[in-house]
């Protein structure tokens, strides 16, 4: 069934019903109504879609609706209660019933109304009985014809994967949930290889049935807590709640694996290139989805069927697991070179010193030595900020000035934090964290790129400091 058969047929049965029906997404806006769920409502049907409660009911009708839906949020169980409502002369009652209606990964979706009229002389045990049984049976359809509605418009129809609303939708929570409870959260970008060449050898029809195929593999090894999703033409996205970095590497490598050693129908073997990304409570979900997207490249660059994750990991509770499970080695590649001698050899210094102090973490080396180990560092970044500045200056770098407010605000952030480190207020993880990801890592693959193409490509005379 496609999805726009179930948009026609959904108000069909919510019409001939004579049980006012509705649903609610989690903003509080109505999706769906029948029309005797406008009269419930005392509404023109036409007005009720798009509008909440407040804009709908009498204030007091609104209230209790509410705090109905603040219970069933908290709860997870459905509501039924009975509503008197004076209209004209008369009074009207109704029996109420309000549920919550779960997604494919139990995740609440949307609320669900059901209402019936009971007559005042039917308002005896029975017809209660007879009116609640009604609703529940309208429940059940209401909530496949939903299910089924929202999986056509939440997947993607060629590999069935999540699509990218489902994601965006997905991912807030699950973001508000990391950053709340410290539960880490990483995702996996994987992109196809070369796929167009596929398209063009084989035909586009073939192609689609290699993202069918790609996206089987992936999810044979993903948990099932995991989510997948369609990101774009041959992008994925494995979405990967209570799990961090080293563990979603680990998953990013065996998935880079498989792929590379399976043989498709009538294609052959193909690779993937994946970018791991951890959430850090500080960003956005944009930022997030950015930092695992150019790990993807470095992947690319690094000459594809290959895993890069982005180095920065969230901060646990429990900073010695997090330091044995988790802090690892720093790597020189040769694509960090700016093409200055000196700056190049400071910048592979720097890794080196970063990677001392994480031996002599590691170790158990005392509290002194690392100290030492951490003083040496912040002396060598310090001399490698002047003598880059001076190489910039000559150069007569444009952004000079904000790469000199930059290294002075990190070297302020970092004299900080070391005082603290040694009054005990910060634990060395995190100080770690700063000096080698923020200050030494980060900074150099991101900041100080932007003066990279400056340096003469002919080895012609380069400024060198003293
Ligand atoms: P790279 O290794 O750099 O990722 O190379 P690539 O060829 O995979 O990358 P590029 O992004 O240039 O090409 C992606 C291709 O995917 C282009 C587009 O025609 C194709 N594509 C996108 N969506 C679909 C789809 O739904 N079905 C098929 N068969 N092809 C698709
Ligand atoms: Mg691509
Ligand atoms: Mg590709």
């Amino acid at each position: 069934m496609e999805i726009d058969d179930v948009r026609d047929i959904l108000p069909l049965f919510l019409s001939h019903s004579n049980v006012a029906v509705a649903i609610k997404g989690l903003d509080g806006r109505y999706l769906f109504a029948n029309g005797e769920f406008a009269r419930y409502a005392d509404a023109p049907l036409d007005t009720v879609v798009g509008a909440d409660d407040d804009s709908l009911l009498a204030p007091d009708r609104a209230q209790r609706a509410r705090v109905a839906e603040h219970d069933i949020r908290v709860s997870c169980q459905g509501v039924t209660v009975s509503e008197c409502v004076i209209r004209g002369r008369g009074t009207i009652s109704f029996q109420v019933a309000r549920f919550p209606i779960f997604g494919e990964q139990q995740q609440l979706i949307a609320l669900g109304l059901i209402a019936v009229e009971v007559s005042a002389e039917d308002c005896n045990v029975l017809a209660a009985e007879r009116a609640l049984k009604e609703a529940q049976q309208a429940n059940a359809q209401l909530r496949s014809a939903i299910f089924t509605l929202e999986e056509l418009a939440s997947t993607d129809r060629l590999t069935n994967a999540w699509n990218r609303r489902r994601f965006e939708e997905t991912i807030e929570g699950e973001t508000h949930r990391s950053a709340r409870y410290g539960h880490p959260l990483s995702m996996l970008l994987i992109d196809v290889d070369h796929f167009k060449r596929i398209n063009d050898e084989h035909g586009h029809r073939e192609g689609d049935r290699v993202l069918v195929a790609i996206s089987a593999l992936v999810r044979a090894i993903m948990r099932k807590s995991d989510s997948l999703t369609r990101w774009g033409g041959e992008e994925f996205i494995v979405l990967m709640p209570n799990t961090g970095l080293g563990r979603a590497q680990a998953t990013a490598r065996r998935i880079c694996e498989t792929v590379a050693a399976s043989e498709i129908d009538g294609i052959g073997r193909l690779t993937v290139s994946v970018g791991v990304a951890e959430y850090l409570p500080s960003e956005t979900s944009d930022e997030w989805i950015e930092r695992a997207d150019r790990a993807m490249y470095l992947a690319k660059e690094g000459g594809r069927n290959r895993v890069e994750a982005d180095a920065r990991r969230a901060l646990t509770q429990n900073h010695i697991e997090h330091l044995e499970g988790n802090f690892v080695q720093l790597v020189w590649k040769e694509m960090f070179c700016s093409g200055h001698p000196v700056i190049d050899g400071q910048h592979r210094e720097l890794f080196t010193r970063a990677n001392e102090l994480l031996d002599a973490m590691l170790s158990g080396r005392p509290r002194d030595e690392i100290l030492l180990s951490i003083e040496r560092l912040l002396f060598d970044v310090g001399k490698h900020f002047r003598d880059e500045e001076w190489i910039l200056n000559a150069l007569a770098f444009d952004g000079l000035d904000g790469h000199r407010q930059e290294h002075s605000k990190l070297m302020a952030r970092c004299h900080a934090l070391v005082g603290e480190f040694e009054a005990g207020i910060v634990p060395i993880g995190e100080l770690f964290e700063f000096l080698a990801h923020e200050l030494v890592t980060r900074h150099i693959l991101g900041a100080d790129r932007e003066y990279f193409p400056l340096m003469p490509s002919d080895a012609g005379p380069l400024p060198m400091p003293e």
